[in-house]
């Protein structure tokens, strides 16, 4: 039977060196601020910010909201986003997604300084992360692999299997494993014998958002297993993508659901506003 990754004491043990090192940086007279825009009252938005704000409680972060109506326009965020970037106090700027249908997301995403772009979704940071330069990194990926670090085992010369290509977690995530050498493939919803490739994983990440999508008879015996997914079953119970009960027998590790790589992404996010006030204060 398969080991859990257990994502909730990995998340403490970064959260607590990040407390460290946010502390360190206030020492030399640098507060760490994180600043998070929310448009609109999307339930499920509101419940993301209220966590992003108490994981900067957690680590001693400065977080500032901005809570703006659900009619406001493009001009009228980016007018915001202008502001914080302007603020040497803010070192880092988080729009929540998604944003009501009138604004123009990527005009909103590109307006964000790349040094404050703690989501890592500006262009700039997307590219710098395919030549293996950037310092902001996508915020769910990071959470994998500090995930793997964590638990001793080196992705380099490993077939990495990646199901899912987006622009959040399947093409970065790609971009990470790569630059720490294993073999990558990325699946996705064209790929033709999906199960053939997916036994070929030593790592296998699925991030698909389908519950159970992951059967026992994709899964090579011993790989390591990463789910990502996030949905509800049948019984409306949060689940993964990954049929957690018949793939844990053939596995050698793997992440439940919840519990797992969820955990991760917001203590990445506290690691991009840590790293963002390193950049603008120039400490290295
Ligand atoms: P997405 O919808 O943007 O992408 C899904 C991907 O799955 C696509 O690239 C698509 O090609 C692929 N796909 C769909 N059907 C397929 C099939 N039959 N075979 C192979 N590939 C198929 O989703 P996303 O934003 O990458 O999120 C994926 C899941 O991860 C969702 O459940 C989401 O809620 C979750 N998520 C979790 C976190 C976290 O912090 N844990 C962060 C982001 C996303």
């Amino acid at each position: 039977m398969a080991k859990l990754i257990d994502g909730k004491k990995i998340r403490e043990f970064n959260l607590d060196k990040i407390s460290a090192e946010v502390a360190e940086l206030k020492e030399k007279g640098i507060e760490t601020c994180l600043a998070v825009i929310i448009v609109g009252s999307d339930p499920a938005s509101r419940v993301y910010v209220n966590n992003k704000k108490t994981a900067c409680e957690r680590v001693g972060i400065r977080s500032l909201e901005f809570a703006l109506p659900e009619e406001t326009t493009t001009e009228e965020l980016l007018e915001l986003i202008d502001k914080l970037n302007a603020d040497s106090s803010v070192n880092g700027i988080l729009c929540q997604l998604p944003v009501p249908e009138q604004i123009d997301k990527n005009a909103v995403l590109k307006r964000i300084f790349p040094c404050k772009d703690v989501d890592c979704f500006h262009p700039e940071n997307v590219g710098a992360l395919s030549t293996g330069t950037g310092r902001l990194m996508p915020c769910t990926p990071m959470g994998m692999m500090k995930m793997l670090e964590y638990e001793g085992i080196d992705p380099a010369g490993k077939h990495c299997v990646i199901i899912g290509r987006s622009d959040i977690v399947g093409k970065p995530m790609a971009m990470l494993m790569l630059a720490q050498s294993a073999t990558v493939t990325i699946c996705h919803s064209k790929t033709v014998n999906l199960a053939e490739i997916t036994k070929q994983a030593d790592i296998l990440v699925a991030a698909v958002g389908r519950p159970n999508f992951v059967t026992a008879d994709m899964v090579g015996e011993g790989a390591i297993v990463l789910d990502v997914g996030i949905n509800r079953n049948a019984d409306g119970k949060l689940c993964g993508d990954v049929d957690f009960e018949q793939v844990k027998e053939k596995a050698s590790m793997i992440t439940p659901v919840p519990g797992g790589v969820g955990p991760m992404t917001i203590a990445m996010l506290m690691q991009n506003t840590l790293t963002a006030a390193r950049i603008q204060n120039n400490i290295l």
